[in-house]
């Protein structure tokens, strides 16, 4: 088995992603988060939303509707603009993107190579929705890109606010795009989350580009800062020919994969092309001057964001044992149990009685999970293969010195430690 197909087959068996509307055969292009994958998502955003909202003085929140007036798309650009490159191979007609080497590629490769393609034509990526009570109903839109709902709040923000230029808002949230090959399980997908940052600055060629290395800077940081390898990481510039319709410059934040290095963030300087579009101004208050401010974003995919963590805290530790040692390293903040608490014995009701009271109390500060099934060994397999970083066993020793041992999942090795100093003791480790 490959890695991806490893990564795959545990998201499935258990509980973090599965294929959108399975029963039915599933859906191109959705998926769906299941109860360990619902908690690493949320981990993952409230991370972020803590680093570049709380953390800063300099950024507010929003969250924006998903459907908006469709004069916005039209204004925006996107109309016209959000396009990809499609080409049709001769042989087959399946439809590409043409900029997707991998699949193009591969395509090539199941015709043995004589796959001929047609001349790209451009394909607007836009989901189509429609709305109202009489025919024909109104076509709307669902949101390309987060962004523009940050936009067309930009003066409501100014106004009921006290931010004063440079400051950012930031929105984590969902959009949606006619991929025209979804795939690499949840990299390419139809329905996805974003993370996103417009940071506003004043019209200064020299500043903003500080500004944009500022961010670049920051956004790199945080990948590796959450355990991402650093070496696994590169920037890449767009093209002249690729960049988007709307940036100045850009660069992306991208990450070997099994697949290929691929893309899971961007870092665009928009330059004033959305608010002009909009028709929105800053107005300075100390110097009295009116201008259009330009705009720094960064851009990140939730979705691609997990399954490179996925992806990056796999682990096989072939040194104990016959079968390899599966588990995935991730950081503590990021998984989706923070400890999982064990009586030794399921059948003696005085072990049981003290775990589940460490249990509930430990559910009050974080999730936790409980296991009582086979033995301790099969416990702490299940456990690391999910990412649990602590296992807390309650053993006969406990009911006399009110200790426990806590296991770690990255170095196997065992504590004691005093029921009550528990708390604080995942406390010190998880800093939150
Ligand atoms: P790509 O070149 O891979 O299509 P993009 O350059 O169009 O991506 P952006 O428009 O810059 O992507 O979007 C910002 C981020 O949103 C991306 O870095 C990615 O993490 C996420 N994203 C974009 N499209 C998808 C998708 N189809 N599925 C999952 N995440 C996506």
């Amino acid at each position: 088995m490959d890695l991806m197909e490893k990564i795959t087959s545990l998201a499935k068996r258990r509980g973090f992603i599965f294929q959108g509307s399975e029963i039915y055969g599933g859906y191109q292009g959705f998926w769906d988060y299941g109860p360990l994958g619902v908690e690493l998502k949320n981990n993952i955003k409230k991370e972020w939303w803590k680093s570049m909202v709380y953390e800063r003085e300099d950024v507010v929140g929003m969250d924006a509707a998903i459907i908006m007036n469709p004069i916005v798309w039209e204004k925006s650009g996107h109309l016209k603009a959000f396009t990809d490159p499609l080409v049709e191979c001769k042989v087959c007609h399946k439809r590409f993107k043409a900029d997707d080497e991998t699949a193009v590629k591969g395509h090539g490769k199941e015709h043995a190579g004589k796959a001929e393609w047609t001349i790209p034509k451009n394909f607007n990526t836009l989901t189509e929705v429609f709305l109202g009570v009489t025919e024909p109903k109104d076509k709307a839109y669902l949101r390309g890109e987060i962004t523009q709902g940050v936009f067309v709040n930009f003066k409501n923000v100014v106004d009921s606010t006290r931010v004063k230029i440079p400051f950012g808002i930031a929105q984590i949230g969902k959009a949606f795009r006619n991929e025209i090959t979804p795939g690499n399980f949840t990299f390419r997908d139809r329905e996805f989350d974003q993370m996103e940052l417009e940071y506003f600055v004043r019209p200064d060629e020299e500043k903003s580009k500080e500004t944009f290395n500022f961010w670049k800077d920051v956004r790199k940081k945080w990948y590796v800062n959450l355990g991402i390898n650093p070496d696994k990481l590169r920037f890449r510039d767009h093209e002249p020919e690729k960049k988007a319709h709307y940036a100045r410059y850009a660069t992306d934040l991208e990450y070997e994969a099994p697949f290929g290095w691929s893309e899971f963030e961007g870092i665009h300087h928009r330059g004033d092309f959305d608010l002009k579009n909009h028709n929105l101004k800053y107005h300075d208050d100390l110097t009295n001057e009116e201008f259009t401010p330009w705009v720094i974003e960064t851009s990140g995919g939730v979705d691609r964001a997990l399954l490179f963590f996925l992806i990056d805290s796999y682990t096989e530790d072939s040194s104990t044992g016959s079968e390899p040692r599966v588990f995935l390293k991730l950081n503590p903040r990021l998984a989706p149990y923070k400890a999982a608490v064990f009586p030794l014995l399921k059948n003696k009701p005085e072990l049981v009685d003290k775990a589940r009271e460490i249990y509930f109390n430990l559910k009050k500060r974080f999730n936790a999970a409980w296991d009582d099934r086979g033995n301790i060994g099969k416990r702490y397999f299940a456990q690391d293969e999910i990412g649990t970083p602590w296992c807390v066993t309650v053993d006969f020793q406990s009911l006399d010195d009110q200790s426990v041992t806590v296991r770690d999942r990255d170095t196997a090795k065992q504590e004691r430690v005093a029921i009550d100093k528990l708390g604080e003791y995942f406390q010190n480790r998880l800093l939150i």
